[in-house]
């Protein structure tokens, strides 16, 4: 509860609707015993014959007006109950749709938080998460808090305001069947803490297993390729069932202690019922209160066990909502950020040096992926990076945009540490053209769009057509306003990257960062890139991953990684004189090039 309690700070921007709607749950709680107690006056004037001559003055703890010896006025009667009833019933309607609104907006402020937060947290973060679990966290976690808070922000007033006054009217009534009824309210009280205390840990549990089920499912649909080339489909169904069973079950236990509580409250407010229907019954025989009390008593009674009831299921809701919301508090609490320097170092133009110095990084937990690199790239120039595949060749390009900080040593942009500088400037100078490109589900024009924020339609068109992409766009259904699909699934490969170079290029930055992609594109669409990059490269700083070595042939300079450390360096052609490692990737790839594709007219015959 202590979760949810945390929460209310998402509902400051709503103070107002929140003290408004505090004032109609007030209303409501009372109005509802209020109008039910208007009831004894009815049943006075229909039975005025049964009205004792005095109530026992103990009982009566302030008379009513007029007074209970008095024949009330049927038809006044009639009135006044039907006003009541009739103001509960406003009160309440407004009290339902209030509690909605307040719990509503504090999920979309939740839902808002923590995405925001997730967004900010810096690579390192993504690396040790499951993607499914945050899914499912974002996902389920929400789900339960909007199922569980929204319906019953509002009872938590009401239900409380309504039995504390329901009590207090019906010790009005009779004091002496209060007591009775008040030895079995704390019975139902530990059931419900009981209870309540086991549903929270099974949902707990039961959130951590939508989790692991959520991974599976996110596993199974995103590698559905896989899945079908390997005929794995009958493994992965084996992992999905084990992960749906045990959410079923845990859900079962969760649901076999909600069914109990129901009968075991239930069995002692019938308890109660019964006790007052027999002392209530020898009270009216003895004369000490009228059958009007009683039964105005009844009704209060059933009134108050509802609400208890209702208090006792809110309660289940909420254990289950400050599971969820403990999770989500979890979240929040991540601080994997990069830390920020104190006095940011102005970079508002840049020539584009890189400069590594003395550089090592080791992935958490693992050893060193790059050791000591010393790597002093001029503004222009054009690096390749090439090597066995797990080099280090992908760590090198994200120390530059700092999606990860170096261990040891400085990276420097001309001149200065990318850590003294913010890195939104930072990055702003810089565009990376990933290896798996990653379309956003929209239209191609504002994945384009991107790249820069605010570019004109002209712009991008520019861009598009650098990047040798304004022809195949040309040709989709809808030209640039056509959907990509989830992931850009609707492109091909070749397709993609030159979308994700035309965003790269709408940037215009001084320093391009390009992972090639290592999936094999048909001749087309490597031919159509090339000369994309050829006219992308000019005049700015760029890092080309080469993982085929077909595009770097032109590079002013080529470093070949080994273990995290250069192994050579120098132009395609000095490299490949040498006979060293650049040399041996050379003619392992030729030959498999080979074996694979026989090369075409488009493709570099040399490769
Ligand atoms: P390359 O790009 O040359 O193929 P990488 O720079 O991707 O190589 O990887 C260098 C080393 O770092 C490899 O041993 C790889 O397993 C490891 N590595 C890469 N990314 C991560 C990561 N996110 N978390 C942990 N280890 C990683």
């Amino acid at each position: 509860m202590r979760d949810l309690w945390h929460m209310r700070g998402y509902l400051r921007p709503y103070w107002k609707a929140v003290a408004v709607a505090l004032l109609v749950m007030t209303a409501s709680g009372i109005l509802m015993p209020e109008a039910i107690g208007k009831t004894k006056r009815m049943f006075d004037s229909i039975f005025p014959h049964m009205a004792p001559a005095t109530e026992a003055p103990a009982d009566a703890i302030v008379p009513d007006t007029p007074t209970d010896n008095e024949v009330p006025d049927p038809a006044k009667a009639a009135r006044t109950l039907l006003m009541f009833l009739l103001a509960a019933a406003l009160a309440d309607g407004f009290s339902i749709y209030l509690g909605e609104y307040v719990g509503q907006h504090l999920l979309m402020e939740l839902r808002r938080a923590l995405f925001n937060h997730l967004q900010k947290l810096a690579m390192s973060f993504y690396d040790s998460q499951r993607i499914g679990e945050l899914l499912s966290r974002i996902n389920t976690d929400s789900m339960v808090l909007q199922r569980a808070l929204a319906a019953n922000v509002g009872w938590i007033v009401v239900c409380p305001i309504s039995i504390i006054y329901g009590i207090a009217k019906m010790a009005r009534l009779s004091g002496r069947l209060t007591l009775i009824m008040a030895l079995l309210l704390p019975i139902v009280a530990v059931i419900t803490w009981l209870v309540g205390t086991r549903i929270r840990m099974l949902s707990r549990r039961m959130q951590e297993k939508t989790a692991d089920l959520t991974t599976v499912l996110h596993e199974g649909l995103t590698g559905a390729r896989v899945i079908k080339i390997f005929g794995i489909q009958p493994q992965v169904s084996e992992r999905f069932e084990d992960e749906n069973i045990a959410v079923l079950h845990t859900e079962m236990k969760a649901a076999l202690a909600r069914g109990l509580n129901s009968p075991i409250v239930g069995v002692t407010i019938g308890l109660s019922l019964v006790g007052i229907l027999y002392y209530g019954g020898q009270e009216i025989k003895a004369g000490n209160i009228s059958v009007g009390s009683l039964l105005a008593f009844l009704f209060i009674l059933q009134l108050v066990s509802n609400q208890v009831s209702r208090l006792s299921r809110v309660n289940l809701n909420l254990a289950r909502a400050g599971a969820a919301a403990s999770r989500h508090r979890e979240l929040l609490e991540i601080d994997e950020k990069l830390p920020a320097p104190e006095n940011p170092v102005a970079l508002p133009v840049i020539e584009g040096r890189i400069t590594f110095e003395n550089v090592s990084f080791a992935y958490a937990g693992r050893s060193p992926a790059i050791r000591n690199l010393n790597l002093d790239i001029a503004p222009g120039e054009m690096v390749a990076l090439a090597g066995p595949s797990g080099a280090g060749k992908t760590t090198i390009a994200n120390l530059v945009p700092r999606l990860y900080d170096a261990t040891e040593g400085r990276v420097l942009i001309d001149g200065i540490d990318v850590r003294d500088v913010d890195k939104d400037e930072l990055r702003s100078h810089m565009s990376i053209v990933p290896q798996d490109t990653l379309l956003f589900a929209t239209t191609v024009r504002e994945n384009i769009g991107y790249g820069r924020e605010g570019a004109s339609e002209e712009e991008i068109m520019t861009a598009a057509r650098t990047a040798n992409a304004h022809g195949f766009i040309m040709q989709l259904p809808q030209g640039y306003e056509t959907q990509v699909g989830d992931r850009g699934t609707q492109l091909s490969g070749g397709q993609r990257q030159r979308v994700a170079i035309a965003r790269a290029v709408l940037r215009d930055p001084a320093i391009l960062i390009m992972d090639e992609a290592t999936s094999s594109l048909d001749s087309e669409s490597e031919a159509a890139i090339h000369t994309a990059m050829q006219e992308v490269l000019k005049d700015r700083t760029s890092i080309i991953i080469a993982h085929r070595l077909s595009t770097i042939r032109d590079a002013d300079r080529i470093i070949t990684l080994d273990e995290g450390r250069i192994a050579e360096t120098g132009t395609h052609e000095e490299l490949l004189a040498c006979g060293g490692l650049y040399a041996r990737l050379h003619t392992m790839q030729q030959v498999a090039g080979q074996e694979q594709a026989p090369p075409t007219a488009n493709q570099d015959t040399s490769l």
